[in-house]
């Protein structure tokens, strides 16, 4: 397998040529929270998968969702106006949890064309209500909202933003809030102030009447999980508000649980005009993404479209499997595993608050089942830990080789998001083979 993956399988980001030491990981099977490789090793997922199998692994009741749908109906296109039972009663049941009237439904496969679509869903409504001037998107530093060709513009770091030659000089960034090394300082209200200062001199900047959306993750995901001080979201959403500008909340990460409620915005008491959601929604069993649209944005648009439609549209938008699969979630969530994931997300932050006194751990953060420890290798100044002395890859490598599958930032930072089945035994057991990992670091 290890041959065949060299010779034919293309990873990007772990990039073209770097599987050439040690050869792709090969995952045979899982269960709960525990994988095991193609050798037989077990291993707890502290990451759960990528961010996305919230669940957890092997759920019989979701198996028999997807196959009862696959039996039934396989297949049914969203695209002219055909429709299956189960996205018109997942679309009615997301509608019904999601924080205020964000009641409208759009289904993608995944985040990026989630996110993506609400690029082109923003210049409609801004066509439709007169404005077609207003071109100009705003995110943030450090923030990551998907890899597809112009949505990737909205995504702050190099790596997926840079490179490939396409402009995006109608994307623009303000810094992020990231608390550990803010300019700023660390004081709450100092950092919430220099975001809504930032935002209005970019508005500013570019023309008041020329920005056409505001996009902000309730706590920045691949950026190294940072997480925003307590009223952040709710300024800047009001800043948003009040210049007549389209704020976004990303909540691929965050929705479904990972944060403790089923989404973020809800804990930050905000509604967004569009909130978009993957991962998690089907717990990564198949793909699916969900853009949520307000009332107020979703009739401008189609009143604005009329008879006529508007241009956008998927293949296998609302696939009825995947919409079967998200229901079959739904009803987990609901039934113990919100409540399981905030009892042992209080245990992992716990835990990984203890690991405070390693001497190479200068920060640890996190809300719920998303956490984030940052190495240093002196604590007083901050300083990261060498990327050349000590590649992200050989962290990662030594967490597995102790059992632990975590995600490995190239500037030091180790990433948290495991399932929220996970008993206190596999959060201890991710605690303890992090500091394993940690005291072999330091030798
Ligand atoms: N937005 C955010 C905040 C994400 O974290 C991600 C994926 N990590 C995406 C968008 C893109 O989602 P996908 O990988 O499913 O395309």
């Amino acid at each position: 397998l290890i041959e065949l993956d060299r010779a034919h399988l293309v990873h990007p980001v772990a990039s073209y040529r770097g599987h050439e030491k040690q050869g792709v990981r090969v995952l045979a099977s899982a269960s709960g929270a525990t994988v095991t490789d193609a050798s037989g090793k077990q291993l707890v997922d502290g990451f759960a998968g990528l961010w996305c199998v919230n669940a957890g692994y092997g759920h019989e009741s979701i198996v028999e969702a997807a196959t009862r749908q696959l039996r039934e109906l396989p297949y049914a296109t969203a695209y002219f106006g055909l429709g299956s039972e189960p996205a018109i009663r997942l679309a009615a049941e997301l509608a019904e949890r999601a924080p205020g009237d964000l009641n409208h439904v759009y289904f993608t496969l995944g985040g990026s064309d989630a996110v993506d679509s609400t690029i082109r869903f923003v210049r409609y409504y801004w066509i439709a209500r007169g404005q077609p001037q207003r071109d100009q998107f705003i995110s943030i530093e450090q923030g990551y909202h998907g890899s597809s060709t112009v949505g990737a513009g909205l995504t702050a770091l190099p790596a997926f933003h840079a490179g490939f030659g396409v402009p995006f000089d109608w994307q623009h960034k303000i810094p992020s809030h990231y608390a550990y090394r803010n300019p700023v300082g660390e004081d709450p209200q100092a950092i919430i102030a220099a975001s809504v200062a930032a935002l209005r001199a970019k508005v500013e900047a570019l023309g008041p009447d020329r920005v056409a959306a505001f996009y902000a993750e309730p706590i920045q995901g691949s950026g190294g999980v940072l997480v925003p001080p307590k009223g952040w979201m709710k300024a800047m959403r009001e800043v948003c508000r009040e210049l007549d500008i389209l704020f976004i909340a990303d909540e691929v990460i965050t929705g479904f649980g990972r944060t403790g409620p089923l989404f973020a915005c809800t804990e930050d008491e905000i509604v967004p005009d569009f909130m978009t959601t993957a991962k998690g929604l089907t717990s990564g069993y198949v793909p699916m993404g969900a853009v949520f649209m307000s009332d107020r944005v979703y009739d401008v648009i189609a009143d604005a479209a009329g008879a006529s439609a508007v241009g956008h549209g998927y293949t296998y938008s609302a696939h009825p499997v995947s919409a079967a699969v998200g229901l079959e979630v739904l009803r987990l969530y609901e039934n113990g595993l919100l409540e399981n994931g905030v009892k042992a997300g209080a245990r992992l932050m716990a835990g990984l608050e203890a690991l405070r006194d390693h001497p190479l751990v200068g920060d640890v953060r996190g809300r719920g089942m998303l956490a984030a420890v940052e190495l240093v290798v002196d604590k007083q100044k901050k300083t990261p830990l060498p990327a050349a002395a000590e590649p992200a890859r050989r962290i990662f490598d030594r967490a597995w080789d102790n059992g632990l599958v975590i995600r490995a930032f190239a500037n030091g930072i180790l990433g948290y998001a495991p399932p929220l089945c996970c008993t206190d035994a596999d959060i201890d057991a991710i605690i303890e083979r992090t500091r394993r990992t940690l005291d072999q670091t330091l030798e």
